[in-house]
């Protein structure tokens, strides 16, 4: 008998001007912790549709780093201790939505950081989540991903209570990106439909979710390859987004993400284009396990091999990705790192370190 769970608690409200019609209702509590990157909300306009409709009390934290730490969120809680915050309202990339989560565990549990990856006891503070990319899904996802130092990597964590209670999507706030952070950004997107639907966790429900989302994805390619974005390329990226983070919510994620890490944290890539590096092989590798599933990607994406997606992902990067200066060790010590994952698991197959260490070194040596 086949067994299956789908579990996606989030309120999504979808649309133009959301937060403004959300008006009064936009607050969950008496006391908000708006948590913000350093220009994201402001650019976009997010942060001002929250402050015009807010009538309640609120402070601000306004230094989410990219690919935040767990100091960086230590940070933001002790601000939500300090002002007696009971709710947050999350705004901006993944960056600061996943910072968000962690701030509300971190405001009502006595731990460090690090702890939280063995769990906690106390229910998280409620938090409303405004995306400003489109990209993570993360307002949709019961996950936050830190960059650990001590381990030297990046590492998520996550708990079914860690699902943003709302979400107001509005794709004129992600209309302020610029040309390459929407691409770099579109392509995680792409790279959770994929390999959520590729990923041996998949089920009839993610698959439902992730086949839609290909199709939306699919119809921006266009858009993507010339770098112009009309706000229905928009709407149809953030939408793609979300069903990307509902998907993997489902499935998680599998290489592709274990294999970015080193580049984000090593190699100061975005994480899409982290992602990105790798797209071509994982769907190569993965027609030798379900040839049946990498051919409906294509054929959503509208895509006529293998080989012309491979040329879809070295012209979304033409400008960046281009071969890095590390040696066989250090490539090798990667794909060890990776393959001791959960996420590697997920892949069909299980590729094993050779693999991984090949996979890495067509790509980017
Ligand atoms: P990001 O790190 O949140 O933001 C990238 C850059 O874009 C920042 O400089 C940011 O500025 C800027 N930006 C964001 N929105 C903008 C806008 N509307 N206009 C102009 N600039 C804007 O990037 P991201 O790709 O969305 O998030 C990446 C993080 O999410 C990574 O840490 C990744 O590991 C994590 N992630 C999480 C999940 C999940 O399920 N939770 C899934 C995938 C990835 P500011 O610095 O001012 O904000
Ligand atoms: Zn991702």
């Amino acid at each position: 008998m086949r067994e299956l769970t789908f579990f996606m608690p989030t309120r999504v409200v979808f649309g133009q001007d959301v937060v403004k019609k959300a008006g009064d209702g936009l607050a969950l509590g008496r006391k908000a912790l708006i948590v913000t990157g350093q220009t994201s909300a402001r650019k976009s306009g997010a942060l001002d549709d929250v402050l015009s409709v807010l009538t309640g009390d609120y402070v601000l934290f306004d230094r989410v780093e990219n690919n935040p730490t767990g100091e960086n969120c230590l940070e933001g809680a002790e601000l939500a201790k300090k002002e007696n915050c009971d709710y947050i309202i999350a705004i901006g990339g993944g960056s600061p939505l996943d910072a968000a989560k962690v701030m509300a565990v971190l405001a009502v549990n006595d731990k460090k950081p690090l702890e939280l990856y063995g769990g906690w006891e106390n229910q998280p503070l409620p938090i409303v989540a405004i995306p400003t990319t489109a990209g993570t899904g993360s307002e949709v996802t019961p996950y936050a991903v830190l960059t650990l130092h001590e381990e030297e990597t990046k590492k998520g964590l996550g708990g079914p209570d860690l699902f943003p209670r709302v979400a107001y999507l509005d794709p004129k706030y992600t209309a302020s990106l610029p040309r390459q952070v929407t691409i770099d950004t579109a392509v995680d997107a792409l790279s959770h439909l994929v390999e959520g639907y590729l990923s041996n966790r998949a089920t009839p429900a993610s698959d439902f979710v992730a086949l839609q989302g290909i199709a939306v994805w699919g119809a921006t390619i266009p858009a993507l390859r010339a770098g112009q974005f009309t706000m229905e390329d928009r709407e149809n990226l953030l939408l793609a987004s979300m069903l990307g983070g509902i998907t993997i919510a489902q499935t998680g994620t599998t290489f592709v993400h274990a294999l970015g890490y080193p580049l984000t944290y090593f190699h100061d890539y975005p994480h899409g284009r982290a992602n990105g590096v790798f797209m071509a092989s994982y769907l190569e590798y993965t027609n030798e396990h379900a040839p049946e599933r990498v051919e409906t990607v294509l054929e959503l994406l509208d895509v006529p091999s293998l080989e012309a997606f491979r040329e879809l992902m070295n012209e979304l990067f033409a400008d960046f990705v281009g071969k890095l200066h590390v040696g066989e060790e250090r490539i090798r010590a990667y794909a060890e790192k990776a393959a001791q994952t959960r996420n590697v698991t997920y892949s069909r197959g299980t590729p094993t370190v050779d693999q991984l260490t090949k996979i890495l070194k067509d790509n980017i040596l």
